[in-house]
């Protein structure tokens, strides 16, 4: 069993990143810069940003950080979000999720200019991305993608199994998998809460890819010997003994499943860091495309 490790694949990307912010700066442009919008104090999402924040230092990049009360209205964030597509010195932007409920989230992601929306959610960029055009990708399966490729794994031909069917994970993971790229030209099957006979479908993917905030739901019965087994959940458990108060749970029984795997990637220091660093790539090519 080899660990897909997130943390180092991200830190190599990361650099270079950097390395190309130092060319854009030495021939006298601005650095490209990332706005942050986060309304309300949700502890996970201020979080989030304030790591979002820390990697665009790490690289050389500008950012902002927009602060709003968790009574701000539809129309004051629409506002902004306005405000934000027109500002010449922003490259792009991402609205934190999830918002308070009073705020229609596909309103405040419909209004976001698809050449700014580096999250890749907008229905512009997720079109281009049916149609292999080009497009932001959504950070965390951009994020899968690069794990795949910088370790080699072998996904032509193989069967894929995407467990669960978010708008940010699981469809565009899904879409991605079975293009005609590399990594890609995967057969794909894009399970959900409502897929029968999930454990003997799952035991049958080379390739499993889970993605449904259900702790430890992937125990090693549904696991073929062999597969690649990437962990997306991330579900926040109370746990006293550490410093947070808190720990992240993936959605593979990771100890029990890891020695029947070839690759795994494990919660932590997995696709984690990976999105991070793809929301960077994606903030690089906005600068670009300017
Ligand atoms: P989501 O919007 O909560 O959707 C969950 C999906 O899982 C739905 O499609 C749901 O099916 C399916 N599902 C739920 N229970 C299931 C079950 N028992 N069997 C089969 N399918 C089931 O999910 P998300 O936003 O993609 O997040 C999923 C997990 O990934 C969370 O833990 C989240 O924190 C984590 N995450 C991590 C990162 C990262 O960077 N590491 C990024 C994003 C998300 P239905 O559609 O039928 O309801």
């Amino acid at each position: 069993m080899q660990l897909l490790d997130g943390t180092s694949c991200s830190q190599e990307i990361r650099q270079e990143i950097a390395e190309q912010v130092k060319t854009i700066t030495k021939n006298g442009d601005r650095p490209p810069h990332l706005a942050a919008v986060l309304v309300g104090s949700d502890g996970a999402s201020q979080n989030y940003v304030a790591w979002k924040v820390k990697d665009c230092e790490e690289v050389g990049f500008a950012s902002t950080t927009i602060r709003m009360n968790e009574s701000t209205t539809e129309d004051e964030l629409l506002a902004k979000i306005d405000e934000l597509n027109t500002d010449e010195n922003i490259d792009g932007f991402i609205v934190q999720l999830p918002l308070p409920a009073h705020i229609d989230e596909n309103k405040i992601i419909l209004a976001i200019d698809a050449k700014k929306d580096v999250d890749g959610f907008c229905p512009e960029n997720i079109g281009n991305l049916c149609l292999g055009l080009p497009t932001f990708i959504s950070a965390t399966p951009n994020g899968i993608m690069e794990l795949l490729r910088r370790y080699n794994i072998e996904t032509k031909g193989k069967n894929c199994v995407v467990l669960g069917r978010s708008n940010i994970v699981g469809t565009p993971m899904a879409i991605l998998m079975s293009r005609n790229t590399n990594p890609g030209n995967a057969t794909v099957t894009l399970a959900h809460s409502r897929t029968e006979n999930l454990t003997e479908l799952c035991a049958s993917a080379d390739i499993l890819i889970v993605a449904i905030g259900k702790t430890e739901f992937v125990t090693a019965e549904m696991v073929k010997e062999g597969a690649v087994v990437i962990d997306v959940g991330q579900t926040r458990v109370t746990d006293a003994s550490k410093k947070s108060g808190f720990r992240n749970v993936g959605d593979v029984d990771f100890d029990n499943v890891k020695e029947k795997c070839s690759f795994i990637s494990y919660t932590n220091g997995g696709v984690g860091p990976m999105t991070r660093a793809s929301l960077l790539q994606n903030t690089l090519k906005a600068h670009q495309r300017r």
